[in-house]
């Protein structure tokens, strides 16, 4: 795999520019009394680092935003929050600087919801403020259709609420990544996000969004069903999320570069 930050600045000009580049962002914050706050950033890089393993010709891994969008949780000891515009213009900065280097294509993998607004705004930035230079895309992780069903198939947990937040899918992860940091006997089941039409939180969560203050949620910082998670769950689910965000650097590779770096202007 090719890692950015261990090259040197002719390998970087010398090298092929197609390859997807590959930005992982996350957050620190609580992750109830059973996982460490980098939590996101643990498994959001494992991810990474296996998706640029499976195709080491065809990307580039980039060090990891640890800091990220994270207002809601400051009533928890250990959050440490970035200003949404602040993060996006932290983001923005580094995808202007890649099209600068010549590159053309950049996903954003996130792995934080609330991150979600913010990225989201980064990446048209980065497309529009480079005049469409670099074809950048985002996404969150576990998200397409293929990921949803096979979440279902394996979760033990009650949809829609087992897995919100330090839940059952993040405890699995972390029990496969990040064993070492895993204290599930102080894991607590937490369930109190509403749940009414459109309205309830899982890792996709409903259409109608709405995110109060996480202490008015949530005892203990979780939200879900952690006391359910196992190895086996982890394993299976890092395999579909690794599977899926390759299936997203294919989705990237594939979009034709030359019509949609060219701008056509149709005033005259
Ligand atoms: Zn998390």
């Amino acid at each position: 795999m090719v890692n950015y930050e261990e090259l040197t600045w002719e390998e970087i000009r010398d090298i092929d520019k197609d390859r997807v580049v590959i930005l992982p962002i996350a957050t620190i914050e609580d992750h109830g009394p059973h996982l460490p706050v980098n939590t996101d950033g643990i498994i959001t890089k494992v991810l990474c680092e296996k998706l640029a393993e499976s195709m080491p010709d065809e990307t580039i891994l980039l060090p990891i935003v640890t800091y990220g969008y994270s207002p809601h949780h400051e009533d928890f000891p250990g959050s440490l929050n970035i200003g949404y515009d602040t993060l996006i213009r932290y983001v923005v900065d580094i995808g202007k600087d890649l099209a600068k280097h010549g590159f053309k294509r950049l996903l954003i993998v996130n792995g934080h919801g609330s991150n979600g607004a913010p990225v989201e705004i980064a990446h048209k930035r980065i497309n529009y403020e480079t005049d469409g230079k670099i074809l950048c895309a985002s996404c969150f992780y576990l998200s397409g259709d293929k990921s949803v069903k096979a979440i279902s198939k394996v979760r033990k947990s009650k949809f829609p609420g087992g897995m919100g937040h330090a839940c059952e899918l993040e405890t699995s992860l972390m029990l496969v990544v990040r064993p070492d940091l895993v204290k599930m006997d102080k894991a607590r089941k937490d369930m109190n996000y509403p749940e009414d039409t459109d309205l309830f939180m899982d890792w996709s969560d409903g259409a109608l969004s709405f995110m109060p203050f996480w202490s008015t949620i949530s005892e203990t910082g979780t939200a879900g069903d952690p006391t359910v998670a196992t190895k086996k769950t982890g394993d299976f689910l890092l395999k579909v999320a690794v599977d899926e965000l390759c299936e997203r650097v294919k989705i990237l590779r594939r979009l034709d570069y030359n019509k949609y770096s060219k701008r056509v202007d149709h005033h005259s």
